[in-house]
């Protein structure tokens, strides 16, 4: 069946989600089970780091502070994934990731999967709050959905 504007976005199946937490990004997941934002922001310069790296790209310092953030934000870019790439996406598609630039953040963004929204109303600039998706124990994931008018 195709897609339509009125078709509205599906998820990836939580089976196809694999996180890979490092020492730089585990409090960042560790939050999300908690179903808070946290980004990182050096101590040394106020840089905000998202995703999370072992060096300031402004002043190369290593130490960070976790700032909890509201995850309301904008959509920066996104795509729509209509062709399942894989027999396990089938019932998944269509897919919409998306890009999130975070305010008040320095023009940090998150990537995280559209929810509850028809195909038709996505648009660069439009307005969209977390959802965390628990895709099972201890490992969530950040989704957003439109904020409203
Ligand atoms: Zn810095």
């Amino acid at each position: 069946m195709t897609a339509s504007g009125d078709t509205l976005a599906k998820l990836p199946p939580a089976e196809l989600i694999s996180l890979t937490p490092d020492v730089f990004t585990q409090p960042f997941w560790d939050a999300a089970v908690e179903h808070r934002l946290v980004v990182p922001r050096c101590t040394s310069c106020g840089t905000f780091r998202l995703p999370p790296s072992a060096f300031c790209w402004s002043c190369q310092a290593q130490e960070v502070e976790w700032i909890e953030h509201d995850g309301r934000g904008a959509v920066y870019s996104f795509t729509v994934i209509h062709h399942p790439l894989l027999p396990e996406l089938a019932d998944s598609v269509p897919y919409v990731p998306a890009v999130v630039e975070l305010p008040g953040t320095n023009g940090c963004r998150l990537v995280g999967a559209l929810t509850d929204v028809k195909l038709a109303d996505v648009r660069v600039g439009m307005g969209v709050g977390l959802v965390w998706r628990d895709v099972r124990e201890g490992e969530t994931v950040p989704t957003f959905r439109p904020s409203g008018s």
